[in-house]
C-alpha cells in the first residue's frame, strides 16, 4: 500500500547545499517511493556548540510502499554514503534524515518512534513542514498549525525554492 511519508533533512558540513540538494536525488532513486513534494530551504543556527556551521533543512515529501523500517534503513544507506568527507576518514556526520510521519500511524520502537520525537519543538522542521502541508494534522489530531503556534520562527531564514545562497557553511 502506498503511504505519504514525511522526511526531515539537515546538513551543516561539507558544502550542506549540496548533501540535501543530493539527498532529494537519492530519495527519488529509493525503490518504489516518489518524492511528490520538497520544501523551501531553511538555515537555522546549530542546536549544540555555536562554533559550528548554520545548518540547511528542509523537508520532503514522499509517496512510498517502502514500510517504516525498511524507509528507516534505507534512509541510513543514505546518510552513511554521505558520511565520507575524505578518503579513508570517515568525518562527522553530514546529513541527517528523519522520518517525521508515516501517514497516519504512531511507532514506538526502539529503534524509530513515529511522528518524530523531537518533531512538534523543531522550528526548522515545522515551518518547511508547513510549507508543504499547511493543513496536517498529527495522529493524535494535533494540527500543524496549532504547533506552530508554540514554535515561533526565532533564529529560522527561509530561503526560496531552489535558491539556498547566502547561508554559512
Ligand atoms: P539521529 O541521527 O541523531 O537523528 O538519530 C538516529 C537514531 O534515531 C537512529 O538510531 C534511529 O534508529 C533513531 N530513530 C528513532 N526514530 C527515528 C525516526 N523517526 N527517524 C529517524 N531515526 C529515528
Amino acid at each position: 500500500m502506498t503511504e505519504t511519508a514525511y522526511i526531515a533533512l539537515g546538513s551543516n558540513l561539507d558544502n550542506p547545499q549540496q548533501q540535501v540538494l543530493r539527498a532529494i536525488i537519492e530519495l527519488e532513486a529509493l525503490p518504489d517511493t516518489h518524492v511528490t513534494a520538497v520544501s523551501p530551504w531553511y538555515s537555522s543556527p546549530p542546536m549544540g556548540p555555536a562554533d559550528q556551521p548554520d545548518y540547511i533543512n528542509g523537508v520532503a515529501k514522499l509517496e512510498t510502499t517502502l514500510p517504516p523500517l525498511p524507509l528507516l534503513k534505507a534512509l541510513q544507506g543514505i546518510e552513511s554514503t554521505h558520511h565520507r568527507v575524505k578518503l579513508e576518514h570517515w568525518g562527522p556526520r553530514t546529513l541527517d534524515l528523519d522520518i517525521l510521519l508515516y501517514g497516519n500511524q504512531v511507532i514506538d520502537l526502539p529503534e524509530l518512534r513515529i511522528p518524530h520525537a523531537e518533531m512538534a519543538t523543531r522550528n526548522f522542521v515545522l515551518f518547511p513542514l508547513a510549507d508543504i502541508a499547511p493543513q496536517l494534522v498529527l495522529p493524535d489530531g494535533i494540527s500543524l498549525a496549532e504547533l506552530l503556534e508554540s514554535c515561533p520562527p526565532e533564529g529560522i531564514v527561509r530561503h526560496s525554492q531552489g535558491g539556498i545562497r547566502g547561508t554559512t557553511g
